[in-house]
Protein backbone atom coordinates (compact mmCIF):
# COMPACT_ATOMS: atom_id res chain seq x y z
CA UNK A 1 0.00 0.00 0.00
CA UNK A 2 1.14 3.44 -0.28
CA UNK A 3 -0.27 6.67 0.99
CA UNK A 4 -0.54 10.25 -0.78
CA UNK A 5 -1.67 13.41 0.16
CA UNK A 6 -3.19 16.70 -1.45
CA UNK A 7 -4.52 19.85 -1.20
CA UNK A 8 -6.10 22.70 -3.75
CA UNK A 9 -7.69 26.29 -3.24
CA UNK A 10 -10.02 28.17 -4.97
CA UNK A 11 -10.76 31.87 -4.82
CA UNK A 12 -15.02 32.19 -4.73
CA UNK A 13 -16.15 34.93 -6.92
CA UNK A 14 -19.42 36.06 -8.50
CA UNK A 15 -21.09 34.21 -11.53
CA UNK A 16 -19.35 30.66 -11.31
CA UNK A 17 -20.99 27.60 -10.55
CA UNK A 18 -19.84 26.04 -6.77
CA UNK A 19 -19.01 22.31 -7.90
CA UNK A 20 -17.46 20.49 -4.98
CA UNK A 21 -16.63 16.75 -5.20
CA UNK A 22 -18.50 16.57 -8.28
CA UNK A 23 -21.76 18.32 -6.73
CA UNK A 24 -23.03 21.42 -7.50
CA UNK A 25 -23.75 23.21 -4.79
CA UNK A 26 -25.87 26.25 -3.81
CA UNK A 27 -24.13 29.29 -3.91
CA UNK A 28 -23.88 32.89 -5.12
CA UNK A 29 -20.26 32.35 -5.38
CA UNK A 30 -18.19 30.04 -6.82
CA UNK A 31 -14.22 29.07 -8.22
CA UNK A 32 -12.13 31.39 -9.86
CA UNK A 33 -10.58 28.54 -12.22
CA UNK A 34 -9.42 27.59 -15.52
CA UNK A 35 -11.37 24.72 -14.77
CA UNK A 36 -14.87 23.81 -13.22
CA UNK A 37 -12.73 24.32 -10.18
CA UNK A 38 -13.59 21.49 -7.82
CA UNK A 39 -11.08 21.44 -5.37
CA UNK A 40 -11.99 18.29 -3.62
CA UNK A 41 -11.43 16.67 -6.97
CA UNK A 42 -7.93 18.60 -7.58
CA UNK A 43 -6.93 17.41 -3.64
CA UNK A 44 -7.82 14.05 -4.46
CA UNK A 45 -6.06 13.73 -7.86
CA UNK A 46 -2.57 15.05 -6.46
CA UNK A 47 -3.04 12.41 -3.34
CA UNK A 48 -4.17 10.01 -6.23
CA UNK A 49 -1.12 10.88 -8.10
CA UNK A 50 1.06 11.54 -4.73
CA UNK A 51 0.75 8.19 -3.38
CA UNK A 52 2.26 6.93 -6.78
CA UNK A 53 4.67 9.42 -7.45
CA UNK A 54 3.45 10.16 -10.93
CA UNK A 55 3.58 14.00 -10.43
CA UNK A 56 0.71 16.34 -9.83
CA UNK A 57 -2.52 17.84 -11.43
CA UNK A 58 -0.81 20.86 -13.11
CA UNK A 59 1.82 18.81 -14.75
CA UNK A 60 -0.90 16.54 -15.91
CA UNK A 61 -3.67 19.05 -17.25
CA UNK A 62 -1.12 22.28 -17.12
CA UNK A 63 -3.75 25.30 -16.87
CA UNK A 64 -1.96 26.41 -20.02
CA UNK A 65 -3.61 24.46 -22.55
CA UNK A 66 -7.18 25.76 -23.46
CA UNK A 67 -8.97 21.80 -23.88
CA UNK A 68 -9.26 22.42 -20.04
CA UNK A 69 -10.89 24.95 -20.25
CA UNK A 70 -14.48 25.00 -17.85
CA UNK A 71 -13.94 21.21 -18.06
CA UNK A 72 -15.24 18.85 -15.56
CA UNK A 73 -12.80 17.70 -13.06
CA UNK A 74 -15.02 14.51 -12.83
CA UNK A 75 -12.98 14.06 -16.22
CA UNK A 76 -9.62 15.13 -14.94
CA UNK A 77 -10.30 12.51 -12.39
CA UNK A 78 -10.75 9.62 -14.80
CA UNK A 79 -8.10 10.58 -16.71
CA UNK A 80 -5.93 10.50 -13.79
CA UNK A 81 -7.11 7.21 -12.80
CA UNK A 82 -6.27 6.04 -16.07
CA UNK A 83 -2.76 6.84 -15.55
CA UNK A 84 -3.12 4.93 -11.91
CA UNK A 85 -3.83 1.89 -13.92
CA UNK A 86 -1.43 2.12 -16.57
CA UNK A 87 1.02 1.19 -13.97
CA UNK A 88 -1.36 -1.02 -12.23
CA UNK A 89 -1.91 1.43 -9.04
CA UNK A 90 -5.39 0.60 -7.51
CA UNK A 91 -7.17 3.58 -4.91
CA UNK A 92 -8.32 1.47 -2.17
CA UNK A 93 -10.00 4.22 0.30
CA UNK A 94 -9.64 8.30 0.11
CA UNK A 95 -10.27 10.71 2.88
CA UNK A 96 -11.44 14.46 2.06
CA UNK A 97 -11.80 17.07 4.22
CA UNK A 98 -13.43 20.41 2.71
CA UNK A 99 -13.03 23.94 4.44
CA UNK A 100 -15.56 26.59 4.32
CA UNK A 101 -18.11 28.41 6.28
CA UNK A 102 -20.54 29.43 3.90
CA UNK A 103 -22.04 27.99 2.02
CA UNK A 104 -22.90 25.04 4.37
CA UNK A 105 -21.55 21.90 2.93
CA UNK A 106 -22.80 19.23 5.36
CA UNK A 107 -26.08 18.71 3.35
CA UNK A 108 -24.14 18.17 0.08
CA UNK A 109 -21.55 15.44 1.47
CA UNK A 110 -23.00 12.09 1.11
CA UNK A 111 -24.19 13.16 -2.33
CA UNK A 112 -20.04 13.77 -3.30
CA UNK A 113 -19.38 10.13 -1.83
CA UNK A 114 -21.35 8.91 -4.26
CA UNK A 115 -20.30 10.12 -7.23
CA UNK A 116 -16.98 9.71 -5.87
CA UNK A 117 -17.78 6.17 -5.36
CA UNK A 118 -19.03 6.16 -9.17
CA UNK A 119 -15.92 7.83 -10.10
CA UNK A 120 -13.03 5.77 -8.30
CA UNK A 121 -14.95 2.41 -8.53
CA UNK A 122 -14.38 1.83 -4.91
CA UNK A 123 -17.26 1.58 -2.75
CA UNK A 124 -18.90 4.54 -0.76
CA UNK A 125 -17.69 2.75 2.62
CA UNK A 126 -14.32 3.32 1.61
CA UNK A 127 -14.82 7.21 0.55
CA UNK A 128 -14.87 9.57 3.47
CA UNK A 129 -15.81 13.75 2.88
CA UNK A 130 -16.08 15.79 6.02
CA UNK A 131 -17.03 19.29 5.67
CA UNK A 132 -15.50 21.81 7.92
CA UNK A 133 -16.23 25.38 9.02
CA UNK A 134 -13.27 28.18 10.26
CA UNK A 135 -15.80 29.71 12.56
CA UNK A 136 -15.59 32.87 10.88
CA UNK A 137 -11.74 32.93 11.02
CA UNK A 138 -9.60 33.92 7.70
CA UNK A 139 -10.50 33.43 3.77
CA UNK A 140 -12.52 30.27 4.43
CA UNK A 141 -13.99 31.24 7.34
CA UNK A 142 -15.74 34.41 5.39
CA UNK A 143 -16.54 32.41 2.51
CA UNK A 144 -13.93 34.15 -0.04
CA UNK A 145 -11.90 30.86 -0.70
CA UNK A 146 -12.47 27.39 -0.36
CA UNK A 147 -9.68 24.86 0.64
CA UNK A 148 -9.56 21.05 0.55
CA UNK A 149 -7.42 18.18 1.91
CA UNK A 150 -7.18 14.55 1.05
CA UNK A 151 -5.48 11.85 1.21
CA UNK A 152 -5.42 8.50 -0.69
CA UNK A 153 -4.63 4.68 0.11
CA UNK A 154 -3.03 3.10 -3.52
CA UNK A 155 -2.31 -0.56 -4.17
CA UNK A 156 0.79 -1.19 -5.92
CA UNK A 157 1.27 -3.37 -8.60
MG1 LIG B 1 -7.54 23.56 -8.29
Amino acid sequence: MRIGFGYDSHRLVPGRALVLGGVKVPSTLGPEAHSDGDAVIHALIDALLGACALGDIGQLFPPSDQQFRDISSRILLKRSLGVLAEKGFQPRNVDVTILLDSPRLGPHVDQMRSVLSADLGIPGTAISVKAKTREGLGPPGQGRVVEAYAVALVEEP
